[in-house]
C-alpha cells in the first residue's frame, strides 16, 4: 500500500496534487475539507456547527476530525491500493492519533510536506475564491488559516521528521514541477 500525508499551507497545492497522485497511483483521495463541506451543505446541526468554525478560519476540534477518520479507515476496500491524506492530520494530536489507526490497521504512511511562498499562497487563494466561492477564501480568513496553519499545523511535519517519515516539496513552481519531485519519491519508495 502507499500512504500518502500531503502537508502543506492552504493555498500550497494539496488539492491539485491529490487529484494528479490519485490518478496516477489509483489511489483513494481524502480531503477533509471536502468532506467537511458537504456535510456544512447537508444542513445538519453538525454541518452548521462546522460551518462556522470553517469560516472564520477555525479548526474543526480534533476528537470529531479523529472520529472522521475512523470512519473512512473502516470503509476502505480490501484491494485498496492506498490512500491519499489531504488536510489530515492538522495538530500534533491528529497525527499521533493516525499513526495509532493506521498501526492497527497494519498500515503505515509518509509525509510529503507542500510548500510554497507566502505571497504566492494569498494570490493563488485569492484567485481560487473568486471561482469557487468558498466563504473562507478571502483575504481576511486566509491570513487567519495561515495564522493557525503556522500555530496548529507545522508541528505536525515536525513530529513526520523525528518519524523518520518526511518529504519536502517545492510547490512555488507550478503543479508538473510538484508532481515531479513525488514521483521521484514515489519510485525511491517501491
Ligand atoms: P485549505 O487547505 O485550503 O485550508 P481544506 O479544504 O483542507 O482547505 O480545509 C478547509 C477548512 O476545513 C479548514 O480551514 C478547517 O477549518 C477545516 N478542516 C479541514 N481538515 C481539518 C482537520 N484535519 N482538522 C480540523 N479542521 C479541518
Amino acid at each position: 500500500m502507499l500512504n500518502i500525508i500531503l502537508g502543506g499551507a492552504p493555498g500550497s497545492g494539496k488539492g491539485t496534487i491529490s487529484e494528479l497522485i490519485s490518478k496516477e497511483y489509483g489511489l483513494e483521495h481524502l480531503s477533509t475539507g471536502d468532506v467537511l463541506r458537504a456535510e456544512i451543505k447537508s444542513g445538519s446541526a453538525l454541518g452548521q456547527e462546522i460551518g462556522d468554525l470553517i469560516s472564520k478560519g477555525n479548526l474543526v476540534p480534533d476528537a470529531k476530525m479523529i472520529d472522521l477518520l475512523e470512519h473512512f479507515l473502516d470503509g476502505l476496500a480490501p484491494d485498496c491500493k492506498g490512500v491519499i491524506f489531504d488536510g489530515f492530520p492538522r495538530t500534533l494530536q491528529q497525527a499521533k492519533a493516525l499513526t495509532e489507526m493506521l498501526a492497527r490497521r497494519n498500515m503505515d504512511a509518509v509525509m510529503m510536506d507542500l510548500f510554497a511562498e507566502e505571497q504566492v499562497i494569498i494570490d493563488r487563494l485569492i484567485n481560487r475564491g473568486k471561482k469557487s466561492g468558498r466563504a473562507d477564501d478571502n483575504l481576511e480568513t486566509i491570513k487567519k488559516r495561515l495564522s493557525v496553519y503556522h500555530a496548529e499545523t507545522q508541528p505536525v511535519s515536525a513530529y513526520y521528521v523525528g518519524e523518520h517519515k518526511y518529504f519536502y516539496i517545492n510547490s512555488n513552481i507550478n503543479p508538473d514541477y510538484t508532481f515531479a519531485q513525488i514521483q521521484t519519491i514515489v519510485k525511491l519508495l517501491n
